[in-house]
């Protein structure tokens, strides 16, 4: 390819913590009513001033301990200003030159910084414009002759304070990307690590999450990169539109070079129902914030936190579980990243294994497919079905574990191991003595099978002519008339074994 894409990230989270950035307000963007969770510091009042969350600050310590970035010595918040009607101060307090992290890397992308501002609120426009001036200058000759007229609104918009204040993150990638599914993937791998941490759900969909990509063609010149003019794409709300964003980008930044044009730098945003970016601001006028450190809170002397106990708040990260357990189980590639994804199925997994009696390296490693199995299928699906997590199942490791063994030693069929557990996932119980009380137990005591096997025998003698004129599939079916009449707590091998000495 003759151009060479160049993507750099920036991504928002909303941070989870009891209060907001700066006041003692409820950190809830998800409350519905609009400006319930509001007080004269994140309405801007005069006269209040704003107190860091340390929560906040530690949430952010602990993604850049996650990340291996270097955490300065001391940091501290500046203005950033512009207007806007969701942004009550007229600017937001935000960090410019010394952000809580500095460096740090991401699947083998660089990161440039993380720090910490604050969110604004929302602003919800009304779907009715009619912007008709004949009607308007007749509304304003009404209004002057009549002091009591009220204006006819037709378009307008409100706004919810809720979010505002609420404490966001950033994250700055270098332009290492190289493509969509690169930046998808990078995107996805920091929304896991946030949810491990704890400090986010990151949730793309509610907001929570935001990817800005910026997206350049490179050339080539002397053997040397040399970087293109970027556009910064915005309103990105799923990573489905983060991957066409940028496929879209690269397409029409790539038709404008070949027609000889160059590519304007400039901010635009993603359509989702044209499903195209669309210019929003040139660089023309381009915002100049006038940063300058916020004088109404103290610089951060970083050794005030005890970065040591934060460090110990870190937990096994995705990338070493995947390590640890391509090590310690021998999984697929699938059935690991199924586990990564959901960390309390994993912590499922895991108990259940410890519960394992086996000392046999064989039986263990059947079991543990097992295991892997059913959590994935069986058990996923009984869980969704109900709406509930693996907090809400009776059923315990250790009864699974049981029935895993149960499972694999042939005791039980699979027909029954799938009733049992559906009794065991909802009302709990003990594989063994579930069992006995509903008589499921396997059958393969030789004396018992062989009456039902002589019987099937006697009532189907054509089969059993076919199967003795060489018919395998006849003996298929005589296992499964014996099977029926056991009401499936036949071994089906025991059986087949039967039938074969007995019909020689
Ligand atoms: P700005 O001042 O316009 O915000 P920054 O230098 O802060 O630009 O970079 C913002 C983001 O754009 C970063 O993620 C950075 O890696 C990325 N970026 C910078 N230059 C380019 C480029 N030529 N192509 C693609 N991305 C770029
Ligand atoms: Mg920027
Ligand atoms: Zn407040």
């Amino acid at each position: 390819m003759k151009y060479i894409p160049t993507i750099g990230l920036e991504i928002h989270a909303e941070l989870k913590t009891q209060t907001k950035m700066f006041c003692d307000c409820k950190n809830d963007p998800e409350e519905r009513r609009p400006n319930i969770n509001v007080c004269p510091v994140c309405l801007a009042h005069p006269g209040t001033l704003p107190v860091a969350n340390r929560a906040a600050i530690e949430h952010v310590l602990l993604v850049g301990m996650a990340l291996k970035g270097d955490i300065p010595a001391s940091s501290k918040f500046d203005r950033k200003n512009y207007f806007y009607p969701d942004l009550p101060k007229g600017y937001q307090i935000s960090q410019y030159d010394v952000p809580l992290v500095f460096g740090g890397m991401l699947k083998g992308v660089r990161l440039t910084r993380v720090h910490l501002e604050e969110d604004t609120g929302r602003l919800s426009h009304s779907a009715d414009r009619i912007a008709q001036s004949e009607k308007t200058s007749n509304d304003s000759r009404l209004a002057r002759s009549n002091p009591n007229y009220q204006l006819p609104i037709t378009s307008y918009s409100l706004v919810d304070f809720n979010r505002a204040g609420v404490p966001l993150m950033e994250l700055v990638t270098e332009p290492d990307i190289k493509d969509a599914d690169q930046a998808v993937a990078f995107a996805k791998e920091l929304q896991l690590i946030l949810r491990y941490l704890g400090v986010s759900d990151a949730d793309m969909e509610k907001g929570q999450m935001r990817v800005e990509a910026n997206v350049s063609l490179g050339t080539i010149v002397d053997g040397l990169l040399k970087l293109g003019t970027k556009v910064e794409v915005k309103n990105i709300a799923s990573f489905k539109a983060v991957h066409d964003t940028i496929e879209y980008e690269l397409k029409r930044q790539a038709e404008v070079l070949e027609s000889g044009e160059k590519v304007k730098q400039e901010t635009r945003g993603w359509d989702d129902v044209k499903r195209a970016t669309v210019s929003q601001r040139s660089k023309e006028d381009a915002h100049d914030y006038r940063y300058f450190p916020e004088p109404d809170i103290p610089p951060l002397d970083m050794n005030k936190f005890d970065l040591a106990a934060i460090k110990l708040l870190l937990p096994e990260l995705p990338q070493e579980k995947r390590v640890r357990f391509v090590k310690e189980y021998g999984l697929s590639d699938a059935q690991i990243e199924t586990l990564v994804q959901d960390r309390d199925m994993a912590a499922f997994f895991e108990n259940s294994i410890s519960e394992l009696e086996t000392e046999d390296t064989e039986n263990l490693a059947r079991e543990t497919q097992l295991i892997i199995n059913y959590l994935s299928s069986d058990i996923r699906g009984a869980l969704a079905e109900w709406g509930i997590g693996f907090g809400g199942i009776k059923l315990t490791p250790e009864n699974f574990a049981d029935l895993i063994e149960l499972i694999s030693h042939e005791k039980i069929t699979s027909r029954t191991a799938k009733d049992l557990l559906n009794e065991m996932i909802q009302n709990g119980g003990d594989p063994n003595t579930l069992l006995k009380e509903k008589g499921l137990e396997q059958v393969s005591d030789e004396g018992a099978l062989m009456t039902v096997v002589d019987k099937v025998i006697v009532a189907n003698p054509k089969p059993v002519s076919d199967y003795k004129a060489g018919k395998m599939n006849a003996l298929q079916f005589l296992v499964g008339m014996a099977m029926k009449e056991l009401k499936g707590t036949g071994h089906p091998k025991t059986l087949s074994e039967l039938f074969i000495s007995k019909l020689k």
